[in-house]
Parts: C-alpha cells; structure tokens; sequence
C-alpha cells in the first residue's frame, strides 16, 4: 500500500472540503477501497474518512417512504422492520450479498460506489481501461464468467456487482447527494455512466460529492422477489440476479418494476420489459415475452454467453414466485 494523507471529518461540509481534490477519496467501511489500496489498484493521495458523520439513520419521510442514511451499514439495513415490510426486496438483496462481517461494515453510500469485481481491473499487470485509461481491456477475448451481456462497449465489459443497488433500481430510489455546489437529487438510475469509450467514468459524481442518503418512495406492495445465481450460495457476486417487484388486479398484472444485477455495468432495467408486464397474464408466456424484450440486445464474450439463457430463466422464475405472492 502507498502512503497517503489520512483526515477524519467532523461534518460534512468539511468532507465535502476535503474530497473535493481529484487525488482525494472518502472511506467509509472500506471493504471494497482498502483492498483497492493494497493491491495498488487505487492509489488516492489522501483520504477522507467520514465514519463520524451523523449519516447512520433511517428516517420516514412525510410521503411515507424512507430516508436511508449513507452510513447505514448493509446489516442494519437488512434488518430494519420498517425495510423488511415495506420494502422487502431491498432486505432480500442485501441479506444475498457478502457476509455477515462484510455487512456490518459495509455502509448503503459505499454500496452504490464499489467497483467492479472483474479480474483483470484487480491485476495492475493486465490491460484495463478503467484502471488505466486507453490502456485495452483484457477481459475482452480474455476471461469474462462475470462479465455483462447488456450495456457493455468495445472497451470495457465489466458489471456492477452490487445487489442492494439492483433491488433500490426496482424501487426507483433516489440519491441525495451534498457537494461543493450545494445539494442535488439523482435518481439512482442516473448515478451509474455505462463505460462507452470512458470506462473510467463510473458515476455522476463530481470530486468532492458526498452521497449522504438514499430515498424509498411509498411501499406498493405485492410480490417482492430478490433472486440471485451465483457459484456458491454465499459471499458470491451475482451471476445473474433479478428484483422482481409486481402488483396484481384481478388475475394481471397491475404493474412491475424489474431489475436486473451480474449482466450490465449498472442495475439494469428497461421501461419496455416493465410495460410489457402491465395488464399481461401472469403466465410463462408473459415472462417469456418479457425475457424476450430484456435480452434482444444481449451479447455474450465467450466464457458469459451462458447467462442470456440463465437470465431469461431466472426472470420467468422471479416472475412467477413474485406474481404468486403478489396473488397470496
Ligand atoms: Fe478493465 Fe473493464 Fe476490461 Fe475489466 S472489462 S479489464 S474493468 S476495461
């Protein structure tokens, strides 16, 4: 690990302060940045620890949704009653990522911003481009078991691997963010950039934006189905994951938010699979016409084309446990 300048902020203004140079970085639990800085795969020249900011509640808010804390820890998050109820696919996803220890560390702001798992970007002596920009990508022609099938360019093909972040995509939860221009709201599916020629560019952010919370809208009820394929059954990234949110009027489908994880360099979801849903029959047919939407522009790299058949099966599955519980 290379040596860098260490400061503990005691507000967040004077976080916003001081990670407003580009050499600069916020660490909250670090179970993703502190290997990052072993490995010298990041090397900021100065981090902002901003653990003793008071970001670590869950609020209701006046339209009845929930106000999550930055600093949240994914276990707390997981647990919390009002999440399990209201928004229990969210609980669902965080309890299907890492481990125990890892969620009690890690925070609902370094969630979001983890990087990609992709092996190539954790080996400095590989080609990457979201390591080293114009550098190439190894992946490509290389190893991609993990890789995207969806929203993937010519110079990188790395996924998102966060599973919070696709049950929050179907939950259309918005991120509050504080910088050195004031505050702003991003809609969680505006925080993630696909890579096109800057693969570097990973999100919205500018340098010294802090995301200090993340906001629910009001419970809609119905089926909430969080499932995940992966090559073990714990403290694994998703090959294929699916948050299936669907309501039901009299026999259809009312409406359905789904997101997709493990496929693409963001939660992915497609206003078209969920219009597709809308007023169908909760039959095999419908999630098939769906899956079908979903993947028209799916392209597999060699080791990953297995996941456009493991993704439609995954979402006419999801589908049907949500659209049976939604019918309960
Ligand atoms: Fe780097 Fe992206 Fe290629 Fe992986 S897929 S080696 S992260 S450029």
């Amino acid at each position: 690990m290379r040596a860098f300048d260490y400061s503990r902020a005691d507000s967040t203004a004077g976080a916003v302060a001081a990670g407003a140079p580009d050499s600069a970085t916020f660490i909250a639990g670090g179970t993703n940045l502190l290997d990052l800085m072993k490995l010298q795969v990041m090397t900021p020249e100065s981090v902002v620890d901003i653990t003793r900011l008071d970001l670590g509640q869950i609020e209701e808010t006046e339209e009845g949704g929930l106000r999550i804390g930055a600093l949240v820890t994914n276990s707390d998050l997981a647990a919390d009653m009002r999440v399990r109820r209201g928004w229990p696919v969210l609980s669902k996803a965080l309890l299907a990522g890492a481990s125990g220890q890892l969620r009690n560390k890690a925070t609902t702001g370094g969630n979001l911003l983890q990087r990609t798992r992709c092996y190539y970007f954790y080996d400095t002596d590989a080609l990457c481009n979201k390591r080293t920009p114009g550098t190439g990508c190894a992946a490509i022609g290389g190893a991609t078991r993990l890789h995207a099938i969806l929203g993937a360019s010519e110079h990188c093909i790395a996924t998102h691997p966060s599973d919070m972040a696709v049950a929050m995509r179907a939950l259309d939860a918005v991120v509050e963010v504080e910088g050195p221009d004031g505050t702003r709201d991003i809609p969680l599916e505006d925080l993630h950039c696909l890579p096109g020629d800057t693969p570097h560019v990973e999100t919205v952010l500018q340098p010294g934006e802090l995301i200090v919370a993340v906001r629910l809208p009001a419970p809609v009820g119905g089926g909430q189905v969080y499932r995940k394929v992966r090559d073990r059954s714990s403290y694994a990234f998703a090959l294929v994951s699916v948050a299936a949110v669907v309501t039901m009027d009299a026999g259809r489908i009312a409406n359905a938010a789904i997101a997709c994880g493990g496929i693409a360099p963001k939660p992915w979801r497609m206003a078209e699979v969920d219009a597709a849903l809308a007023g169908a029959e909760p039959t095999d047919d419908s999630f098939a016409k769906a899956a079908d939407i979903l993947l028209a522009d799916a392209t597999g790299h060699g080791d990953n084309d297995f996941k456009i058949d493991l993704t439609r099966r995954t979402l006419i599955a999801a589908l049907g446990q949500a659209c049976a519980e939604a019918s309960a």
